[in-house]
């Protein structure tokens, strides 16, 4: 059964300039209870408990009454980030990487704020104006909210986000007690999906997915515009942000959300496609941390974000009853599809040539039909020996997904997507 599936929608939030005023007021205190707090640990020989320190908060309150301004939940779910950006870093370092203590927040720096349970309220559009709610929000007011999307189930968390370039957001943490499966559709299609270099995907259908040129474009812009910031300068009284700089970082931010979006935009659709045509889809296991320090294409991968693909696709299978596996990517690229051998090549070879078959297939198209294979055998069905793109009929399971999922051999990686973002 699947329940209490939790899901974050995020909403734009067109605040009035007097409630803007009051959350920057918010976000401003929040940081500067974050670094009281940090002061009070940093004294501390060892990390006292976060009871301790909860303790204090009414005390603190009292001596500081503009600290009231800020919701009693939101003041708490301070500490709570501060602890967990503690226990985030000790993981580091115990994992034997190289790092400093936890900074202060400097300005600017604090940027989101977060109600749990209560102090929310949710009011949907009237009929005129469907698409913008209200979202009542304690101690700052009604703010309007473009609704750009409906959604089913109880918001258990607001968490407000301000943007570098000024917007603000609101992530609703959205709990769906109602199984999301209703109608298991088995329409007995498997696909294997190889990402690389050359295209962003390959499937073993042939389909073939180009890297997005608008974010190539937009990623020129960004570089022109932080060219322009470094050379804008600092107030030589105040060494903060002179006008100038402060107007051009904003334009940073712009172009640099924009890329976000255009990213995020073509992974929802890239994975909803797979998501839509096939129950069974195959990709390979990445190892994106080890890829990203190896290899001088760092920053290509990180822009590819596979594995936030993976991530999309998965969350995606799973209301739409397919099943997304990972195999092995152990020399995908090497095995020939048609025969099994190994037909070693370099990176710089783009065509899968096999002497042993003969068959004559690009690299990536090769790849994504060996992910298939090894897909395929993991989930226990059979090779058939037509072409493996459309194996139908698979032989019936059971009808549910929740069943499907039950028939996994043992070994078999079926990892639940940890961040779903709807
Ligand atoms: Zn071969």
């Amino acid at each position: 059964m699947v329940s209490g599936v939790q899901r974050a929608y995020r909403f734009r939030l067109y605040p009035s300039r007097a409630q803007e005023e009051a959350m920057l007021l918010v976000l401003e205190l929040c940081r500067w209870l974050y670094n009281f707090f940090l002061g009070m640990i940093r004294c501390c020989v060892k990390v006292p408990k976060k009871t301790w320190l909860q303790e204090m908060l009414p005390a603190l309150c009292r001596k500081h009454p503009k600290l009231n301004m800020v919701h009693s939940k939101t003041r708490q779910y301070v500490l709570y980030q501060l602890y967990s950006n503690l226990k985030a870093l000790s993981k580091l370092k115990k994992n034997g990487r190289k790092v400093g203590s936890l900074r202060f927040k400097g300005r600017g720096w604090y940027k989101t704020f977060m109600y749990n349970q209560s102090g929310f309220k949710l009011k949907c559009g009237s009929k005129q104006k469907r698409q913008m709610g209200i979202l009542h929000l304690s101690k700052i007011g009604d703010i309007p909210m473009r609704l750009h999307r409906n959604f089913t189930g109880d918001v258990k968390q607001v968490i407000v986000k301000h943007s570098g370039s000024g917007k603000w957001y609101a992530t609703l943490i959205v709990e769906n007690d109602q199984p999301i499966n209703t109608t298991p559709a088995f329409r007995g299609k498997s696909v294997g999906i190889d990402v690389g270099i050359i295209n962003y995907a390959r499937d073993s259908g042939g389909k073939a997915t180009e890297h997005p040129h608008n974010i190539d474009k937009s990623s020129k812009r960004l570089r022109r515009e932080q060219r322009r910031l470094a050379r804008k300068q600092y107030d030589k009284k105040t060494k903060r942000s002179s006008k100038n700089r402060e107007k051009q970082r904003v334009k940073v931010s712009r172009v640099y959300e924009r890329i976000v979006n255009q990213r995020n935009d073509f992974l929802h659709k890239l994975s909803r496609y797979y998501v839509n045509r096939y129950d069974y889809i195959f990709v390979e296991k990445l190892n994106i941390q080890g890829l990203m320090r190896g290899i001088h294409n760092a920053r290509n991968m990180a822009d590819a974000a596979w594995g936030r693909f993976f991530n999309m696709l998965e969350y995606k299978a799973e209301s739409a009853c397919s099943l997304v596996v990972k195999v092995p990517a152990k020399n995908t690229s090497q095995e020939c599809s048609g025969c099994g051998k190994m037909v070693p090549k370099t990176l710089a070879v783009r065509q899968h040539k096999c002497p042993y078959c003969g068959l004559d297939i690009t690299r990536d198209g090769n790849s994504s039909i060996v992910i298939l294979h090894r897909g395929m055998r993991i989930v226990g069905l059979e090779e058939s020996e037509s072409t493996p793109v459309e194996t139908e009929p698979l032989h019936a399971i059971g009808g549910q997904a929740s069943s499907v999922k039950q028939e996994l051999p043992q070994g078999a990686s079926v990892e639940a997507p940890s961040v779903r973002v709807g």
